[in-house]
């Protein structure tokens, strides 16, 4: 048994979404010749209800290319203090946009109308940067796959047309949120200017992201993408992967969601644990009562073949996918309860 709850990229793609990949038809798609990756794009744009979609070999790349498009040096965005832009994308905000976070923070990442028109600069204040872009992240990574509902979001939108700011919203883990709150991609297209998603997390793919957004806007994305260097070739092999996600994964992660829900069960009635933060997703994060040492909690599970990791101030996260199987599930509860510690 040999058990990965590190993160949901750890997935590896199954025979079929293998068989698939082999059987695209591709071409370059610097030249926009990819007939395979050209489908992806216009049927994930559609399914959000966007204009264009662009390919990204990252969701770093992603967001960030949709930051450039938003932003000019010397700008402030709004994001909530556990933002992935802010914390895990290398400070790239400010080395490829030159842009400033004005960091809110909001409920387990996520932010409300009022928090985010609190620090908007105003725009004729010349001494404080303008305020051009809202980012928003759902499920929100570091909150521990808590999602947004979508009065929230549909209360921000609003907020950020009447100021005429962009907004954005990082999607890594949106399928995740569709599922646990029962809402569809069109309803979030309509709210942002930009989305970024990410085919390379619960949906077991092994490479992919993709952009989101006007005609306009995608064609700017591009240029930076091409500046990044994120420019491929042959993606159809890859596009294939995502298609046959879209095709049969998306249902699965019901199953994630649940064994996430029964892990946090588990935690719950064991003696050494202190905190499980709710569990909205397939996202666990909770910590050890003061006495008990973190490093030995995963050292002792490191032994038994079960792999998780720290956040830091006494935080450890679990993350379930669709490699996590019904016997490892089962192994690895068995495993907690029995933990002397
Ligand atoms: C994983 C993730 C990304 C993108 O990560 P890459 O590894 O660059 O694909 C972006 N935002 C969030 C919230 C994520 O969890």
């Amino acid at each position: 048994m040999n058990v990965n709850l590190i993160s949901d990229t750890f997935t590896i793609p199954s025979k079929e979404m293998l068989n698939s990949m082999m059987e695209a038809k591709v071409g370059d798609d610097v030249f926009k010749e990819d007939p395979t990756l050209n489908k992806l794009e216009e049927r994930v744009a559609k399914l959000f209800g966007k204009q264009a979609g662009l390919f990204f070999p990252s969701g770093t790349m992603s967001n960030q290319v949709a930051i450039k498009i938003h932003t000019q040096p010397g700008d402030q965005l709004i994001c909530d203090h556990y933002s992935h832009i802010y914390h895990y994308e290398g400070g790239g905000v400010s080395f490829n946009s030159g842009v400033s976070c004005r960091l809110v923070e909001g409920s387990r990442g996520l932010l409300n109308k009022d928090q985010i028109e609190e620090v908007i600069n105003p725009s004729d204040f010349y001494h404080s940067p303008p305020t051009t872009l809202v980012s928003l992240e759902n499920t929100s990574n570091k909150g521990g796959g808590a999602c947004y509902n979508l009065e929230t979001l549909r209360s921000i939108s609003l907020l950020c047309k009447k100021k005429n700011i962009s907004i954005h919203l990082d999607g890594a883990r949106i399928w995740n949120a569709m599922i646990a709150t029962n809402t569809n991609a069109i309803d979030y297209g309509k709210l942002f200017d930009t989305i970024s998603v990410c085919f390379s997390k619960g949906l077991g793919c092994p490479i992919g992201s993709m952009l989101l957004g006007s005609t306009e806007t995608i064609k700017k994305a591009i240029r930076f993408r091409k500046v990044l260097g994120g420019g491929m070739r042959q993606v159809g092999y890859i596009a294939a992967a995502a298609n046959y996600a879209l095709d049969n994964n998306i249902i699965d992660l019901v199953k994630d969601h649940e064994k996430a829900i029964e892990l946090g069960s588990v935690l719950k009635n064991l003696s050494y644990v202190d905190l499980v933060q709710p569990i909205d997703t397939n996202i666990i994060i909770f910590s050890l009562k003061a006495e008990c040492n973190e490093n030995d909690f995963i050292k002792i599970l490191e032994k038994n073949n079960i792999r998780l990791i720290q956040l830091g101030k006494g935080k450890i996260r679990m993350v379930t996918h669709r490699d996590y199987t019904n016997e490892q599930h089962q192994y690895t509860m068995k495993i907690l309860s029995n933990l002397k510690f």
